[in-house]
């Protein structure tokens, strides 16, 4: 992989868009002090999703965008894209890859994988197993080798890490840490809730018995009530036939008296 080209507007110094093209070996920019040598890296490391502005050697995110000058009025965006040549290093299906990232004067933030919009968490795991992250030791600033050596251990093993190309296992372990720790979270409320419902087990059972007594007794009353009913039609079905009887009687002897 290699790294072809730098497009940089409204980023720092660079009022007018400048193009920077690396061909393969080594590239010297050499100037001034002051031309804005070290704002190319800066634009690098801001690309790369840089997010501490002090490591841009400014203390707004707004110092990075053309601030005017004596001739100019100041700018509202800067913008810068670095274009790789990707050998397969970058895990994307393009032969050459453009990452930009886009600041507005207002505060919004934008990133870009071949212009097509991203998160910054996209850039990061781009770059993740390159070794070319914001934070590792592709790009050393001016002052930068010092602070290195004289790091803490655990900062100089994170600057090693980076650059060998670990960093990309590190945040999946993290990733996969904080998964596991959200499924043991949610395990014990799990635990929680089936406790709570063990202690509502028994007032249900109980419960669950007394309906079902019911059920058993309101079945019996109810065929209690039928057994009555039918034997009290039979009983009535009976008195009538017996009335039918002496009323047939009576009519025969009534008809009798008549003749
Ligand atoms: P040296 O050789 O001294 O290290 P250099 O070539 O690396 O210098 P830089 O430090 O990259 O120079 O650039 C500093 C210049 O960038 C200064 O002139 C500064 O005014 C200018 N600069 C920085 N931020 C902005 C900004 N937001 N707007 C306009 N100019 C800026």
């Amino acid at each position: 992989m290699q790294l072809k080209r730098l497009e940089a507007y409204g980023f720092k110094s660079f009022a007018d868009k400048i193009t920077i093209e690396f061909d393969h070996g080594i590239t010297a920019i050499v100037g001034p002090n002051g031309s804005g040598k070290s704002n190319i890296t800066d634009a690098v490391r801001w690309v790369l999703g840089e997010q501490n502005i002090r490591n841009l050697r400014g203390t707004r995110s707004e110092d990075i965008i053309f601030a005017g000058s004596a001739q100019r009025r100041p700018l509202n965006i800067a913008e810068v894209s670095l274009i790789f040549d990707n050998d397969g290093t970058l895990p994307v299906d393009f032969r050459e890859v453009a990452v930009t990232r886009r600041l507005y004067r207002s505060g919004e933030s934008e990133y870009f994988i071949n212009r097509s919009r991203c998160r910054l968490k996209d850039i990061y795991q781009l770059f993740a197993d390159t070794g070319i992250g914001h934070d590792g030791m592709s790009i050393i600033g001016q002052n930068r080798m010092e602070d290195i050596l004289n790091s803490r251990p655990e900062d100089r093993r994170a600057f090693f890490e980076e650059t060998a190309g670990i960093t990309k296992f590190r945040d999946r372990k993290r990733e996969t840490v904080r998964k596991l720790t959200d499924t043991e979270n949610n395990l014990l409320r799990v635990q929680d809730i089936m406790q709570e419902i063990e202690t509502q087990l028994e007032p249900l059972a109980r419960h669950a018995e007394k309906t079902r007594q019911y059920n058993a007794l309101h079945e019996a009353y109810r065929r209690c009530q039928l057994t009555k009913l039918a034997r009290s039609a039979k009983r009535e079905a009976e008195r009538k036939a017996a009335n039918e009887e002496k009323l047939g009687k009576a009519r025969d002897e009534a008809l009798a008296l008549e003749t």
